[in-house]
């Protein structure tokens, strides 16, 4: 089993489920729409959040932000160690840094120095874009080999410090390349690892990078908390960070939702259908989460070919005919509604469902 850390109320590792994590992507320095943001991504089910901090300035609204917020905040640190100390002095729940870019061995130690005496961890963060010369030159340019032993390398520096609190996570965003690279320090290492695929691109391509980038990791056991990196509003990598973990059954009380494509024998409006169960079950997911219940599959299917079998199969489900739709719960027939009944139906069963747990 993975080591795991602390952050804030969120364990990291070990037995603990995948977290979600985002960044802003305001001028930290704007602590008004900063905290905004921190309240909408928490509310989309963020668990997580890093704020950069490339000066002083940022570093103090750091500070106060942190004093509005509930979410464990953590500090997003590049070059100058004394902002890693001033954002740990002024709450951090973690900082992120690349030790390599911190500079000497003293500056590394204050880090460590700092973060030690408030008992948080600190995440080592190595990026195909900056890894350190001679590890290019050893390997002849980015390898995962190179990843690893760069992210290896200063994890034991840290540990050499006697500190071991530590997270890691290299990126890189060739989706292969991330791969390997995480199964190289998978094997040599226990500390939790921060999955993601770094700048993926916008919404479209970079939700197919994650996808597949984080959907690989974690179906080889790989990955204790995650990003979904987009170009543009973080809120939307929260909401497809909980698809993913949701499309693979492992979020807590997620609803996974299974919809035929339709074809020429569907005889209702079976897209809208499915759309409108997407959409309303989201705030159900959420009260699932809340209450610790497993996860549940609702399947929208069109016709009776295929319909009864994934219906059935499902906790539940409608299979629909000529604009009307036969419910299914657990397994069994309920009843046969009217098109325009079927959405409401199915979210009173899923409602129901959480009665005696509430
Ligand atoms: S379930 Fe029926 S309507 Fe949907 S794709 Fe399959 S055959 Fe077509």
């Amino acid at each position: 089993m993975r080591k795991s850390v602390r952050c804030g109320d969120v364990i990291i590792g070990g037995n603990a489920p995948v977290s979600i994590q985002s960044m802003t992507n305001i001028d930290t320095r704007d602590i008004p729409r900063v905290v905004g943001q921190i309240r909408q991504l928490e509310e989309a089910g963020c668990q997580i959040i890093r704020l950069a901090v490339p000066d002083m300035e940022s570093a103090d609204a750091f500070g106060q932000i942190k004093k509005q917020v509930k979410a464990p905040l953590v500090a997003d640190i590049h070059f100058d160690y004394r902002l890693a100390v001033a954002a740990i002095e002024k709450g951090a729940d973690k900082v992120r840094i690349n030790p390599g870019n911190i500079g000497s061995r003293e500056r590394i130690q204050a880090v460590v120095t700092a973060a030690k005496a408030r008992n948080i961890p600190i995440r080592v963060g190595v990026n195909s874009g900056s890894l350190e010369k001679d590890i290019l030159q050893k390997y002849g340019g980015v390898t995962a080999e190179g990843l690893a032993e760069s992210a290896l390398r200063n994890a034991e520096l840290l540990e050499q410090m006697d500190f071991e609190d530590i997270v890691l996570s290299l990126k890189a965003s060739d989706v292969a390349l991330n791969y390997q690279a995480h199964r190289l320090i998978a094997e040599k290492t226990n500390y939790p690892i921060h999955i993601g695929i770094t700048e993926s691109g916008t919404v479209n391509s970079g939700k197919l990078k994650s996808a597949i980038g984080i959907g690989g990791l974690l179906l080889a056991g790989i990955g204790d908390t995650m990003r979904v990196s987009l170009t543009g509003d973080p809120v939307k990598e929260v909401y497809f960070a909980r698809d993913i973990l949701k499309a693979m059954g492992i979020r807590p009380g997620g609803i996974n939702l299974v919809s035929c494509p339709t074809c020429g024998r569907t005889r209702l409006e079976l897209e809208r259908i499915a759309l409108e169960v997407e959409d309303a079950i989201i705030p159900l997911a959420r009260k699932r989460e809340a209450l610790g219940l497993p996860p549940i599959t609702v399947a929208v299917m069109g016709c009776v070919v295929n319909g009864p079998g994934e219906a059935r199969e499902a906790d539940f489900g409608v299979a629909g005919g000529d604009g009307k739709g036969v419910i299914f719960a657990r397994g069994q027939i309920i009843k046969t509604v009217p098109e325009e009944a079927i959405v409401s139906q199915l979210l009173e069963l899923i409602d129901q469902d959480m009665e005696g747990h509430r």
